[in-house]
């Protein structure tokens, strides 16, 4: 196959880069869990806008949803204006997600994307407690802007800001020592210790499965006793779902496979549904000390998207049959890779639902094995601190025959990289 011409992109004279450097195709159309360039050849997606398309493409329910509240004039740009696809998007949430799960949060639109609601949950943070820093986690990622890659663990990515960045204490994420951290007696030894320099943080984020940091999977036993930590110690716990939310690991919110209840949770990427910039900053009712303005923005009412995450909490959160899809689709991942990784030394999974990992020791194998699977008309992108992990995200709605398809083009990538 020829592969389309995409110079142009390349000599695009820019500071901020406008080409691809991992996939030389021009994508011009999708539905479901294909994408087509412009020379017709197809690509199944196992990227899916990186978590933000776990409905597919195109997702016929959404897409007829947005349709007819376009042709029937309904508004698309509101600021914080109530209007009636809010109130439907609220209501909607409150039946769906929030009262079913007896969670009491209040809802926020803190701007367009998933990095809007992490500065959002970590200045209502700061103002509730009146303390200023922020614990976040070895490998963690939490956005580009500088409150949230503050507290991003990757220096290539804290490297964009140049300087240091608002200070952040990091902590070893769950399995990165050696499980002696389970209790986190050091943390409040450390608290505890006049001397240790450690501040008493306003706030702990945690993501319950890295994404970004390489699909590292926080045990629920683990959390619990983070949430137990932040509990005794007057902290507030805040849980980034914005990659692992919506329905990504099983449950709409990820954290719930551990029982507990954090005190904030940012949610965006999928949560429109249909690719549309959304997102959400939960918090608890109590924590609702932000006077009129002092955070706002022009893009926070963005009516179409309200529109599709209405139609897509209805279409798909109103029973489980889609977490139970997701579990069984995740299983039959899980085992295939289980089984693959046993016959390779230096290759391990690890995932939880339709997240899943490919674990290279060799980190040059990984990107072997994106670039063979692009090769082979599957997209799949890498993640960890050095790029040494197959990150796999199909679309939650992703058929049987599709995923299989998938898979054998992974095992045999890694096959033929690995052999
Ligand atoms: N938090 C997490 C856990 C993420 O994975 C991401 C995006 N990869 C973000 C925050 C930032 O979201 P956005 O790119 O929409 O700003």
């Amino acid at each position: 196959t020829t592969l389309p011409d995409t110079s142009i992109f390349e000599s695009l004279e820019s500071e901020v880069r406008s080409y691809c450097r991992n996939w030389p195709a021009v994508f011009d159309k999708a539905r479901g869990s294909w994408l087509v360039d412009e020379s017709g050849r197809e690509y199944l997606d196992f990227f899916a806008g990186a978590g933000a398309l776990n409905y597919g493409h195109n997702n016929p329910v959404l897409k007829r949803a947005l349709l007819s509240y376009l042709e029937g004039d309904g508004i698309t740009h509101s600021l914080d204006m109530s209007t009636t696809a809010k109130r439907r998007l609220l209501e909607t949430f409150e039946d769906t997600i929030l009262r079913p799960r007896g969670l009491p949060y209040k809802v926020q639109f803190p701007g367009p994307t998933g990095t809007n609601a992490v500065e959002a949950a970590l200045k209502l943070a700061r103002k509730v407690t009146g303390r200023s820093s922020i614990v976040s986690f070895t490998n963690a990622f939490h956005g580009m802007t500088l409150g949230s890659l503050s507290v991003t663990g990757n220096a290539m990515k804290r490297a964009g800001a140049g300087i240091p960045l608002v200070h952040a204490t990091p902590m070893p994420f769950d399995n990165y020592l050696d499980g002696s951290t389970e209790d986190f007696g050091w943390f409040s030894r450390l608290l505890d210790d006049a001397g240790s320099g450690l501040n008493r943080p306003a706030a702990v984020i945690v993501e319950t499965v890295q994404g970004e940091g390489g699909v590292n999977v926080a045990r629920p036993e683990w959390l619990r006793a983070l949430a137990d930590l932040c509990k005794e110690r007057d902290i507030l716990l805040i849980v980034d779902d914005v990659q692992m939310g919506c329905g990504r690991t099983g449950p709409f919110f990820s954290f719930e496979i551990a029982g507990i209840e954090p005190d904030i949770v940012t949610v965006s990427k999928s949560i429109s549904g249909y690719g549309l910039p959304l997102a959400l900053t939960l918090f608890k009712p109590e924590l609702d000390v932000w006077s009129p303005g002092e955070h706002n923005g022009t893009f926070r009412g963005h009516n179409p998207a309200f529109v599709t995450a209405q139609a897509a909490l209805e279409q798909y959160w109103s029973d489980d049959h889609l977490e139970k899809a997701v579990l069984a689709k995740g299983e039959l991942l899980h085992r295939a890779f289980d089984e693959l990784s046993r016959g390779f030394r230096g290759l391990s999974t690890r995932g939880r639902g339709l997240v899943r990992g490919l674990v290279f020791d060799d980190a040059s194998q990984a990107g072997k094995v994106a670039q063979y699977a692009f090769e082979h008309g599957l997209l799949v992108e890498t993640a960890g601190p050095q790029d040494e992990v197959v990150k796999l995200l199909p679309p939650l709605t992703i058929a049987q025959d599709e995923l299989q398809h998938g898979l054998g083009i992974l095992v045999d990538a890694t096959i033929t990289v690995c052999a």
